[in-house]
């Protein structure tokens, strides 16, 4: 007989999961707090209305025959598109040979995985929110909608119930269980740029926009109605531009006329959503062992990390397809053993892209204004032109390639240490076209023998 597994959270990690566990044929029950948000689209979660799919996220639904059912969904971004203060922008291509990151809306994407998992035969179990989970006996309380509670039993249950995970905190009460929150400074809120009158794009459609200001920045990625999303992310206080100073919709029109002049053109209900929407925290979290008797955290649960690098969901499908191949390694019978291999492979990775993440709000931000920084992506972009298979920039190992995060973080390092040395020359500015590229490239051998 097959175990029965229960997934808490429908979410986008749940959903998947809840496919790769179908296939294997494995008898799986899915409970999400939410209604059910295809019938009912007010319940749809009102946080981050698109993100950015990558190779990871990309290969994992291909594995699960998903990829061709998503791709009529999303919108390619071949670069960042960066805006300055006067309103001038310039492209920066992401890679090579037009490689592309695709804007996708959640609620959309969140709707395809959970239909699949239901037509593969997944039992879904909305309005069901995990109230308590004794891991000793793999008992999951429910609150129901009525107010009544559920209790059912399960030999196997997988937390896919992101950053504030009920069974993380049912692990929390386990003998040398390590766990580490942290709310970074900034926040975000979210805002429209509609369609033009005639129904077109307001920007090019083709790239992630960026308004980068040091401390704080502004970003949009496209919709398929035409509209773009932007994620407004400043401190919550302590700086000139924070939400502690903007008190309502008409500071808001305020600040972006001053900093951001060429959206704020292209936003005609700004002060009104502003008032309107929520403003959001945005949490990291690490823990371990991420498995106690036959649970296991997966994605958020596991690891909630900052969107710097647009990469949470990525991994967390990241997460799905390396458990389903432990599953197809190991098979069944031995769950611990199954889940003990996850997280040893994985928990470097994770910790990897936690701290890149981190990293990358300050590239984002205000590197991204820096024209000695252009420079450096440019140098970094004709080596990789150059030698393509030795010299891969970081952006790209994590963005276009499923090599390991942390093995990606190292070689990261590694360039970095390089490509300092490198800009350390005064005239870089005038000669950057001209340089001894084989000779950069050569040092990478160097500095890894030191
Ligand atoms: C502003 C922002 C932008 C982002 N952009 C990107 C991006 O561009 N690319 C990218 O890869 N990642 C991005 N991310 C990260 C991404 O959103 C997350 O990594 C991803 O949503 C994690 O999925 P998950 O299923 O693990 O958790 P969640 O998406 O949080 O889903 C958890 C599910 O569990 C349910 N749930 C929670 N508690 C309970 C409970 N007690 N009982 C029952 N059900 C419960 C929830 O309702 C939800 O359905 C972004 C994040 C933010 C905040």
């Amino acid at each position: 007989m097959n175990d029965k597994i229960s997934l808490l959270g429908a979410g986008l990690i749940g959903s998947l999961m809840g496919v790769y566990l179908k296939k294997r044929g494995l008898d799986v029950a899915i409970y999400e707090k939410r209604r059910d948000w295809r019938k009912d689209k007010l319940a749809a979660e009102g946080r981050s209305i698109n993100m950015a799919l990558s190779h990871r996220g990309l290969k994992a639904l291909e594995k699960a025959g998903l990829k061709e059912k998503v791709m009529p969904y999303t919108l390619p971004m071949y670069g960042r598109r960066m805006h300055d203060e006067h309103g001038n922008t310039y492209f920066q291509p992401y890679g090579k040979d037009n490689q592309a990151i695709y804007s996708v809306s959640r609620n959309t994407f969140n709707e395809i995985l959970l239909e699949e998992a239901d037509r593969c035969g997944a039992n879904i179990f909305f309005n069901h929110k995990v109230e308590t989970v004794d891991v000793e006996n793999k008992r999951v309380r429910f609150l129901l909608a009525d107010g009544s509670t559920k209790d059912i039993s399960s030999e196997v249950i997988i937390g896919s119930d992101g950053a504030h995970s009920s069974l993380r905190n049912a692990f929390e009460c386990q003998t040398r269980f390590n766990y580490k929150q942290e709310y970074i400074s900034h926040g975000y809120k979210e805002l429209r740029i509609p369609p033009t009158a005639d129904g077109g794009f307001a920007m090019d459609p083709e790239a992630l926009h960026i308004w980068p200001r040091g401390r704080f920045m502004l970003i949009a990625l496209p919709n398929l109605d035409k509209s773009f999303t932007c994620t407004l992310f400043l401190p919550f206080e302590g700086y000139k531009v924070c939400f502690e100073k903007i008190h309502d919709g008409k500071d808001a029109e305020y600040i972006f006329q001053t900093y951001f002049n060429d959206a704020y053109h292209l936003m005609p209900d700004l002060a009104e959503e502003y008032d309107r929407n929520p403003t959001a925290a945005l949490i990291n979290t690490e823990c371990y062992p991420w498995t106690v008797n036959n649970c296991l955290l997966i994605g958020d649960a596991a690891h909630a990390i900052v969107p710097f690098y647009g990469q949470g969901m990525n991994c967390g499908f990241e997460d799905c397809n390396i458990l389903d191949e432990l599953i197809g390694k190991f098979g069944t019978f031995s769950w611990d053993l199954v889940f003990e291999k996850f997280q040893k492979i994985r928990k470097p990775d994770t910790d990897a892209i936690s701290t890149l993440a981190m990293e990358n709000f300050v590239e984002m931000s205000d590197s991204m204004a820096d024209p000695k920084f252009l420079i450096r992506k440019k140098i970094e972009a004709k080596l990789h032109e150059l030698f393509p298979d030795e010299w891969v920039p970081l952006y790209s190992m994590v963005t276009f390639t499923d090599m390991s995060y942390s093995e990606a973080y190292a070689q990261g390092k590694l360039q970095e240490q390089i490509m300092d040395e490198v800009m350390r020359d005064p005239m870089i500015s005038h000669k950057w076209d001209s340089l001894d590229f084989e000779n950069i490239l050569n040092r990478v051998d160097a500095v890894r023998s030191v």
